[in-house]
């Protein structure tokens, strides 16, 4: 065994952080002595999540360019200066939400979320649509409900969490030093409080980030460390893929190898949570998807984005049976999706 994976394995075994030096060598590591730590973060993930694989959904049930102008992002104010802007869609009515849960849950998803464009909910008309839709997602198609809605104040959270809601989703996006790269409109912070706010309603929480915008390994090793230090349930993990008309139409790709140690680097700082291989995964892993599965994901968006498609869910139902892996179909315990594709 690696000398590094000794020193991984004696900061686990003795419950102390690993520190940022061993992790950025993580990303050094290449041939037997990186199959031996996908072979820990492995055994990391089975210990704590078990061989189950959690399958999430989404629907975009409001469409549209929002005020803000996160970088990676295909609705914001600055996305599609020379493009054709994307149309403004008034929300989905709750019939329609409740259809696309229906047809998720058939797919073989666990979890189901409505997300939103836009900075926060504004209207109350608009939050009772989608306190209506929540609990007919619960009561009658019988998946776990989950919302990603922008910024959230808490009496909004505590209201859609009586009215049936189980999951919160709101990313950090980045690291906290590299987030004014990807967002001059609001702050790493507003994104921090909704998050605390959704936790303290009660409400599980779905926080991750997107990489490949840009920033350094060591960025990806804090970002990691950030999300622990929150203490959310579910950690989804989404790969830039990259949005004509965006600033970062440009992004130098990362390569599907960066993209594995950066799922180990998650699991080995956050052993216990739910961490989620998600948006862009087709793009940035390619050939590799199985192995996010092994470097330290335990679940997968299933179907399409917000504005991008994903693959046949049945594919990646083969997937899993091919590994050995089965669906969690019981509707417990994870979400994500990602706001930017
Ligand atoms: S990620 Fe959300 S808040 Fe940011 S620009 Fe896109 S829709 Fe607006």
């Amino acid at each position: 065994m690696s000398t590094l994976l000794l020193k991984i394995k004696e900061s686990i075994n003795k419950n102390i952080e690993i520190t940022d030096d061993i992790l950025l060598s993580v990303f050094e590591l290449s041939g037997a002595p990186l199959l031996e730590l996908f072979s820990l973060t492995l055994e990391l993930k089975e210990k704590y999540t078990g061989k189950k694989v959690n399958f999430c959904s989404i629907v975009s049930a409001k469409t549209g360019i929002c005020s803000e102008d996160c970088s990676f992002c295909g609705q914001s104010a600055v996305a599609g200066k020379k493009e054709k802007k994307i149309k403004v869609n008034s929300l989905m009515p709750v019939s329609d939400i409740v259809e696309a849960a229906k047809i998720a849950k058939n797919n073989g998803a666990n979890e189901f979320s409505i997300v939103t464009s836009g900075t926060r909910i504004t209207e109350r008309a608009e939050l009772e649509i989608i306190a209506d839709a929540v609990r007919s997602i619960k009561n009658e198609v019988g998946i776990t409900p989950c919302a990603s809605l922008g910024l959230m104040n808490y009496e909004d959270l505590s209201f859609l969490k009586q009215c049936g809601l189980e999951v919160f989703h709101h990313n950090i996006e980045t690291s906290k030093d590299y987030f004014p790269e990807i967002c001059s409109t609001h702050s790493f912070a507003d994104n921090l409080e909704t998050v605390k706010s959704a936790k303290k309603a009660g409400l599980k929480v779905c926080s991750g980030v997107i990489i490949g915008m840009g920033e350094s390994r060591l960025d990806r090793i804090k970002m990691a460390k950030e999300i622990k230090e929150l203490d959310v349930d579910n950690i989804p993990v989404n790969f830039l893929n990259p949005i004509k008309g965006t600033p970062l139409e440009g992004a130098e790709p990362l390569t599907p190898m960066e993209c594995l140690k950066t799922l180990a680097v998650f699991r080995l700082v956050n052993p216990s949570k739910n961490i989620l291989a998600q948006g862009g995964r087709e793009h940035n892993l390619r050939q590799l998807q199985p192995l996010a599965l092994i470097a330290g994901a335990n679940g997968m968006l299933l179907g399409n984005y917000l504005l991008t498609s994903g693959r046949n869910p049945e594919l990646d139902l083969e997937l899993i049976s091919d590994l050995g892996f089965e669906a969690n179909l019981t509707g417990t315990a994870h979400t994500s999706q990602t706001e930017y594709v």
